[in-house]
C-alpha cells in the first residue's frame, strides 16, 4: 500500500495509471474508519483495478461552531484498516497542502444543498463540493463511491459530476449498521453509553415509517409525525424529519417507491443523521 501526502505525487501516479488504462476507484473519507467506509472500499474494488482512499478532515465543510477541532482522528489505525482491506493508495493531505491561504475559487451547488443539512450547516456543501472537485482532479478516478448514509451529499455529488462534466461514475453504497440498527458513523464515538442507547431512536423512527408505508400509509405528514414522536420518545432533538423525492430532494405530500425519509437529530451535543429509501 502506498501513502501519498503530496498532491503532485498522487497526480503523477494517477496520470500514469490512466495512461496504462488502469481504472481507479476513489473512496473519499474523513478517516476514523469503520465498517461503513470499508464497505465502500469493497464496492470500489469490484469496479476498479486500483482503489484510492482519501482521509482528509476538510476544514471548509465545517462551520465555525462545529466539531472540526475535536473530530476523531487515528491515522495509525486507519492505515492498518486500509492495509487489511486491500486499499492500494491512501491519500493523506494536510489542510495547508489542499488550500492555498488565498484560495479564491469554490464550488457552489444552488438547489439540492439549500434544504436539509444545508439549511442547518451554512457553507457545508460548498466545502464538500470544492474538496470533491479537487479530489477528482488529483486522483483521476473513473468511479467514486459514496455512502447512502449521507444521502444529500451523494445526490449533490451526482449533480456536481453532471454539471461540471467530471468524467467519472458515482456509485452509492448501502448504509452499514450496528447489529441493533444504529448507522455506523465516526461521530458515534462522541456518544456516552446512555446516549448510544437513545441514538437508536433514529433507526426505530425509520423502521416505524417503513412499517407504516408497507401497511399502506402514503401521507408524509403522518409518517413525519410518527417518526418525530419516536425521536422524542428517545429524548432526541429533531433538526429535520422529512420525506423527499429521491432525486430533487423536494418534500412530498405522498410517499412513492424511491422516496426517501431523512432524519437529523441531536443526541446530547452530537448531531446524527439517517435515512431510508421506500
Ligand atoms: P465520512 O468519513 O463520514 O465523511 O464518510 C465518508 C464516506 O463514507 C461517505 O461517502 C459516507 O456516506 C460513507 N459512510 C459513512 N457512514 C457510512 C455507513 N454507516 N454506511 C455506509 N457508508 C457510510
Amino acid at each position: 500500500m502506498q501513502i501519498f501526502r503530496d498532491i503532485t505525487a498522487l497526480q503523477a501516479w494517477s496520470t500514469h495509471a490512466f495512461r496504462n488504462n488502469t481504472n481507479i476507484g476513489l473512496v473519499p473519507t474523513m478517516g476514523y474508519l469503520h465498517a461503513g467506509h470499508l464497505s465502500l472500499v469493497q464496492a470500489a474494488r469490484q469496479r476498479a483495478a486500483l482503489v484510492v482512499l482519501s482521509i482528509f478532515v476538510n476544514p471548509t465543510q465545517f462551520g465555525p461552531l462545529e466539531d472540526l477541532a475535536t473530530y476523531p482522528r487515528n491515522e495509525e489505525r486507519d492505515l492498518h484498516l486500509c492495509r487489511e482491506a486491500g486499499v492500494d493508495v491512501v491519500f493523506l493531505p494536510s489542510a495547508n497542502a489542499m488550500y492555498h491561504e488565498d484560495a479564491s475559487i469554490f464550488v457552489d451547488e444552488n438547489a439540492l444543498s439549500r434544504g436539509l443539512c444545508g439549511a442547518q450547516r451554512a457553507g457545508h456543501f460548498r466545502g464538500v463540493c470544492t474538496v470533491l472537485a479537487k479530489l477528482f482532479n488529483i486522483a483521476h478516478p473513473q468511479v467514486a463511491i459514496f455512502g447512502q448514509k449521507d444521502y444529500q451529499q451523494a445526490a449533490i455529488t451526482k449533480r456536481l459530476v453532471r454539471d461540471l462534466n467530471f468524467p467519472l461514475e458515482i456509485v452509492v453504497a448501502p448504509i452499514v449498521r450496528e447489529a441493533d440498527g444504529l448507522a455506523l458513523s465516526s461521530r458515534n464515538s462522541y456518544l456516552t453509553p446512555e446516549e448510544r442507547q437513545r441514538a437508536l431512536g433514529l433507526y426505530r423512527a425509520l423502521q416505524k415509517a417503513s412499517a407504516l408505508y408497507q401497511a399502506g400509509t402514503r401521507q408524509t405528514r403522518t409518517l413525519q409525525e410518527q417518526m418525530t414522536a419516536i425521536l422524542h420518545q428517545h429524548d432526541l432533538t429533531p433538526e429535520y424529519v422529512t420525506v423527499v423525492d429521491g432525486a430533487t430532494l423536494k418534500p412530498l405530500t405522498a410517499a412513492l417507491p424511491g422516496s426517501v425519509a431523512l432524519l437529523a437529530a441531536r443526541c446530547g451535543k452530537t448531531r446524527l443523521i439517517d435515512n431510508l429509501i421506500f
